[in-house]
């Protein structure tokens, strides 16, 4: 738990190093002076407690010149281990017990309460001033330490005075313990920490009530405490001989050693270690249970996703190291716009994630998001060059836009997104303006699934040579069967695909299904080229390469016999990844097609640099071409211009005879689109497929045999 919980200083304390988030302090706590849970649990500790502290104080003072060694020795051990205090993590706090608590025990058993109680109230004193906790919490600490070791001792004595034995004191101390001791010293265990818990649970955060506290992790904490305190008799034993006390250190300092190595371990795995804040998993752990909170208390929860929107320059021209220290900065300048309770996480990349506390409402949480967005236009200075950013963030507020973890997260990407493309910089969750909207996201839930369950199916369109009639290839185009709705078309799925993570695995599939369409034509003797649409997120992403290589090799295909279509929009970004991904694909021998040319915002000069094969005309240009003249024009242009850098040119939406032959007349290449044949599915492509041989070139006869067989698209 990432919040500032009172209960995770009374227990343990901890390296200020590296829990930096754990040590914000927390908003106001509740007033002292107003009757309060919190208020009853302060004052009867710090009251109690400190009241106790003394009375102790004085008896031991005067007692110490007459201390044997044994006492500054165990003393010595219990500082060392106060200020190095175990801590053994549990599930997302960083709660534990500390091992001076052995030492502290032991001091109990066998010098009495009152020298126990004064040390380990001097020991939490300076270690709470050296931490810097706030000064409503030290005498808290120490208050609630104090009462708790002395009900524990309050057992102790009542069992010295049923048995007749004098109480030990630091001038005559426990002579020797015997077995029938264990009895009230495993009772005094208990009460202790139903003293301690009780306590601490009495000052439950906001949202928190006192059974939350007090059963919070109940059986780690009995378990690490009653370990701890199991140690003490060792002590006393060992304490016979005080020569012998320091072996202790070796296993208590290896117990030490491990515990904190398994909490630096369970920190990485909640926390970026790029820029140390808590990492994707950490902040939807804490989404959940402030929504939990939320409910109870009826307040609201924003939740803020940010992407940089130039990052990706930075880190294609500049280099990742580069890259990497302009996010550290980033996250500072986050951090610095945010008040201290909010929670800032990297979700990877250029990803952040912002958890507020709570709002007064949306307008609210805009401000913040807005304020964030601010603070980042200011340039950066980075190994001494200056970066300027912008970022684009979108707000979710619990309850208006969703009411569970999931809802809220895609909410606020479906924002942030929308900020980004509408350039606004800051949305909050609009439901009319979510193209994702209810059954949107029911349907992306089910993509998933249907990717599993091999709903997912892939149909082939032909591409035909304008001048042969020859099928020049296939274009592969998924389709979802899905079990409720039917046929559902990619342009329905694949932009929900491309912003959810799925992505890569429906390319994957895709490109496997094809292939493996493609090698049993292969074996039937039909050698015909797939081409596979790929997004701008597979290009990104670093493995695609892989993917492809490792298809080819599972199917036994030449890369001759795979195209990958892109979009135009890989034109507009110069980015290094997509070119040194094209370009590996070019050497492993797979050709590049750009697909819907015309309608984005090429490049020439990256049209030129990019290891491109084949430009395929929009079918906005190629439908109209028999109408308008002005697109005879620009389909010839694009035409020239493809033959001058050495690219074949292919029409797309080709629908009828006239659109045919004015291609034709163009000097197209190719040409794909209905009048030809629709996308099939693979028994009917491959019909379509043994058919043609035998009826080129009339394709006037083509598409009459391809009519009937129509499935989709
Ligand atoms: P696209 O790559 O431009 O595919 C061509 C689209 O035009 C297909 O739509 C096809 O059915 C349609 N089409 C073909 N001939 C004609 C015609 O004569 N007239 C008209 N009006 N339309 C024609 P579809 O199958 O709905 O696919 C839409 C888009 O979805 C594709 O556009 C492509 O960008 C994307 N897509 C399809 N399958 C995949 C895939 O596996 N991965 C990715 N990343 N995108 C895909
Ligand atoms: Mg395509
Ligand atoms: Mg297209």
């Amino acid at each position: 738990m990432i919040t500032d919980r009172y209960r995770a200083d009374t227990l343990t304390t901890m390296d200020d190093s590296d829990m930096a988030t754990d040590e914000r302090e927390g908003p106001d706590h509740p007033s002292l002076l107003r009757p309060s849970m919190f208020a009853v649990g302060w004052w009867v500790s710090v009251a109690g407690g400190l009241l106790l502290v003394g009375y102790a104080v004085a008896q031991t003072i005067p007692a110490l010149p007459e201390a044997d060694a044994a006492f500054w020795v165990i003393a010595g051990l219990l500082l060392l281990f106060e200020f190095s205090p175990v801590i053994i993590g549990s599930g997302y706090d960083s709660q534990g017990v500390a091992t001076s608590d052995a030492f502290t025990f032991a001091v109990l058993y066998l010098y009495g309460p009152w020298p126990a109680i004064a040390l380990i109230s001097c020991a939490t004193l300076v270690s709470e001033l050296v931490k810097r906790k706030p000064p409503w919490k030290v005498p808290y600490n120490i208050g609630q330490f104090a009462l708790s070791l002395g009900s524990a001792a309050l057992v102790m004595g009542l069992w010295f005075r049923a048995t007749d034995q004098p109480t030990p004191t630091l001038v005559e101390p426990l002579a020797a313990l015997q077995p029938v001791d264990l009895t009230w010293m495993v009772a005094g265990w208990l009460t202790f920490f139903f003293v301690n818990n009780t306590l601490f649970s009495l000052l439950a955060d906001p949202g928190r009530t006192f059974a939350d506290d007090f059963f919070d992790d109940f059986a780690y904490y009995f378990f690490t405490t009653i370990a701890v305190l199991a140690v003490a008799p060792i002590v006393v034993f060992v304490s016979a001989e005080p020569a012998f006390m320091p072996l202790l250190l070796l296993p208590l300092y290896a117990v030490r050693k491990t515990a904190s190595i398994s909490r630096e371990k369970e920190h990485q795995a909640l926390h970026d270690s790029l820029t140390g804040l808590p990492n994707r998993k950490m902040i939807l752990a804490e989404l959940a249970s402030r929504l939990d909170e939320a409910r109870r208390l009826d307040t609201n929860v924003a939740f803020c996703l940010l992407d940089l929107d130039r990052f990706k320059e930075v880190n294609d021209t500049l280099g990742h190291q580069v890259g990497d220290r302009l996010l550290a900065v980033v996250a500072q300048r986050i951090e610095g716009a945010l008040r201290p309770n909010d929670i800032v996480a990297r979700l990877g990349g250029d990803e952040f994630a912002i958890l507020l506390d709570p709002v007064r409402n949306s307008d609210a949480a805009v401000e913040v998001a807005h304020r964030v967005r601010q603070a980042l236009t200011r340039p950066f200075h980075v190994e001494g060059m200056l970066f300027e950013l912008e970022a684009s963030v979108g707000v979710a507020v619990y309850p208006v836009h969703g009411q569970d973890v999931d809802p809220i997260v895609r909410r606020a990407d479906v924002a942030m997104y929308l900020a980004k493309e509408e350039r606004t910089g800051v949305e909050i969750y609009v439901a009319d303006r979510d193209r994702n909207s209810a059954s949107r996201l029911a349907l992306l839930g089910g993509l998933r699934h249907a990717l599993q369950n091999g709903e997912l199916r892939v149909h082939y369109q032909p591409k035909v040579s304008l001048s042969s009639g020859n099928v020049v290839g296939v274009e592969a185009l998924v389709r979802w069967h899905h079990p409720q709705r039917g046929l559902v078309m990619p342009d329905e799925f694949i932009p929900m695909a491309e912003h959810s993570g799925l992505m890569a695995p429906l390319t994957e599939h895709v490109i496997d299904e094809s292939l493996a369409q493609v090698a049993r034509w292969r074996t039937a003797g039909l050698e015909v080229p797939v081409a596979v649409n790929v997004s701008m997120r597979d290009l990104n992403g670093r493995d695609l390469l892989g993917v492809v290589a490792s298809a080819l090799e599972r199917h036994d295909l030449p890369a001759s016999l795979l195209v990958l279509e892109l979009t135009e929009r890989v034109l507009t970004r110069n980015s290094a990844e997509v070119t040194s991904t094209l370009n590996a694909l070019r050497r492993l021998g797979v050709a590049a097609s750009l697909d819907d040319f015309g309608t984005g915002y090429s490049s020439m000069v990256l049209l030129k640099k990019l290891p491109i094969a084949e430009i395929k005309i929009d079918r906005s240009f190629v439908s109209r071409l028999t109408a308008d003249p002005g697109d005879v024009t620009i389909v010839r242009s694009i035409v020239d211009l493809a033959h001058g850098l050495g690219m074949t040119a292919v029409a797309e939406g080709v629908e009828s005879e006239q659109v045919w032959e004015l291609l034709q007349g163009l000097g197209c290449d190719a040409a794909q689109g209905w009048y030809i044949s629709r996308p099939l599915d693979s028994d009917k492509a491959t019909a379509w497929l043994r058919r043609l041989p035998s009826q080129q070139p009339a394709l006037r006869v083509l598409r009459g045999g391809a009519e009937g067989a129509d499935s989709t698209g």
